[in-house]
């Protein structure tokens, strides 16, 4: 809706910028815009698109491995939402009432969702009676409302936002142990195998897990201006939702038992991270895995070679489309190859065709890649395995500058001014021995605002499952306050 969007081309710098640069290839791809209230986006089809990709690809996975998809009202009667005290703490200052009816004012005010546990418990309660009916596993795809004051930042910060929530409850701890961990690594392997974004994985510190939880676990993923996204969660609820909502059952002896719940979430935000992540000053650059046109041939003629040079493109179309890629055949009149080069460029179009009268006599074509410009030229025949060659390789070109940017930027220190250092001068993650005192992390929050975002974990099953993974160093100390130390904290500024 604004100007601006006419003017092609990124015209912010991705180093210089980064939140500007953002907002403008988000806008100018085409991709979403900001609607008339604050806080909120209108998702494009273009950007749309990306989320179905993620969509599927979840989805899928999702289903191999058990879980049912259910939907559940948007609204939650307050009286539901106090029954489990830490939801109502955590989610307080943040949730959107409603109070009216047409012209009626309700009896019971209703909460729009922040997270739907406290709608769906008392069913999943219902639905448990035996330990025959365990595990139970069910998942949402909607949207949430957390009424946050802050400026808006599409995908990153919104007031409403999709995701999609999985909720289970289990017999034992060692089975909602094991669901935790299958959907982190989904989540994992959505990140890494679908965006090309590699992620460290882990758990949140005890003061920052999700209200109600017993572990909050989290794929963490790099950003090129050195800030975190907390990217998706799988938390382990325990049985504190299970005894708010009585998910009880009888077990084989038909004695009756609490059960453990888990719930489990990604968001948006993975599209935020995505683009974010690979993009750069001529737009947008998304990897073929999700790209909503994997292929663009741009003919280029004169009047004479006209009708060659579109016929062989339009063959080359056919033949790339019969074999399943997602391709465009740019072939308006009244632009010229140029502008067409830019405007593809801009939406992110991985591999571009480019076909002039020596491609049709030479019968080959000239394939250009996205992300750094790189030229090939490949034969007529065999076109179809070398695109899908070029697509691979665009993609761990993609998928090698994230890990390497990764790699890089983690970094260790062994005293507050380190730490502080470290991340005013590079961003990124610096790995600590921590005593474990949310204290220590205060002392660093406050002066250069960056937090203990991840503490990786060795995944194991039973009760010891979530337990922070030790220092190498037996007799580590806290690098803040010089305690001993047993666990491991990655600070970063965050998203
Ligand atoms: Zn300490």
């Amino acid at each position: 809706m604004s100007d601006e969007s006419q003017e092609l081309g990124i015209t912010e710098s991705k180093s210089h910028k980064p939140g500007e640069w953002y907002a403008e290839v988000v806008q100018k791809a085409d991709i979403a815009d900001y609607a008339p209230m604050g806080g909120f986006i209108v998702t494009k089809p273009r950007g749309y698109a990306l989320w179905e990709r993620i969509q599927d690809a979840l989805d899928g996975w999702f289903k191999e491995t058990g879980v049912d998809n259910v939907y559940f009202p948007m609204f939650i009667p307050e009286s539901f939402l106090e029954r489990e005290k830490d939801i109502v703490e955590g989610f307080d200052p943040e949730v959107a009432w409603v109070t009216q009816g047409g012209h009626d004012e309700l009896e019971e005010r209703l909460a729009v969702r922040p997270t739907s546990e406290s709608i769906i418990a008392p069913f999943m309660a219902d639905w448990t009676r035996s330990h025959r009916d365990l595990p139970l596993r069910i998942n949402q795809w909607c949207s949430v409302v957390r009424w946050e004051a802050t400026e808006t930042k599409p995908f990153f910060r919104t007031k409403e936002f999709l995701w999609q929530e999985g909720h289970t409850a289990h017999a034992t701890n060692e089975s909602a142990w094991e669901e935790v961990w299958t959907r982190l690594g989904q989540y994992e392997r959505v990140f890494e195998d679908v965006l090309a974004i590699p992620v460290l994985r882990g758990k949140k510190p005890d003061h920052d897990k999700f209200p109600g939880a017993n572990t909050t676990t989290t794929v963490e993923a790099l950003m090129p201006d050195g800030k975190s996204v907390q990217s998706a969660t799988s938390h382990h609820l325990g049985q504190s939702f299970a005894e708010a909502f009585d998910i009880t059952f009888a077990d084989e002896d038909e004695e009756e038992q609490t059960a453990y719940t888990t719930s489990w979430g990604l968001s948006w935000r993975a599209l935020g991270a995505l683009i974010m992540t690979h993009s750069d000053d001529q737009g947008l650059v998304l990897p073929p895995t999700v790209a909503p046109t994997q292929v663009v041939i741009v003919p280029i003629w004169q009047e004479e070679t006209k009708d060659d040079v579109l016929e062989y493109a339009a063959g080359i179309a056919d033949d790339l489309e019969a074999a399943g890629f997602r391709v465009e055949l740019d072939d308006r009149d009244e632009r010229n190859p140029g502008f067409k080069f830019n405007e593809h460029e801009l939406n992110g179009v991985p591999l571009r065709l480019e076909i002039g009268p020596n491609e049709v006599e030479d019968e080959e074509v000239t394939l250009v890649h996205r992300p750094d410009n790189e030229k090939e030229v490949e034969g007529r025949g065999g076109l179809v395995d070398a695109v899908d060659d070029h697509l691979e390789t665009i993609y761990d070109k993609l998928y090698d500058a994230a890990a390497e940017n990764l790699e890089d930027n983690v970094r260790e220190a062994d005293s507050p001014e380190e730490i502080m250092g470290t991340i005013g001068k590079h961003g990124g993650y610096v790995k600590v021995p921590w005593c474990g005192d949310q204290a220590c992390e205060e002392v660093i929050k406050e002066k250069v605002s960056a937090e203990i975002v991840m503490q990786p974990v060795d995944d194991q099953g039973g009760s010891s499952a979530g337990v922070p993974r030790p220092p190498e160093d037996d007799d580590a100390v806290c690098a803040i306050c010089g305690d001993p130390a047993d666990e491991l904290a990655y600070f970063a500024k965050s998203y």
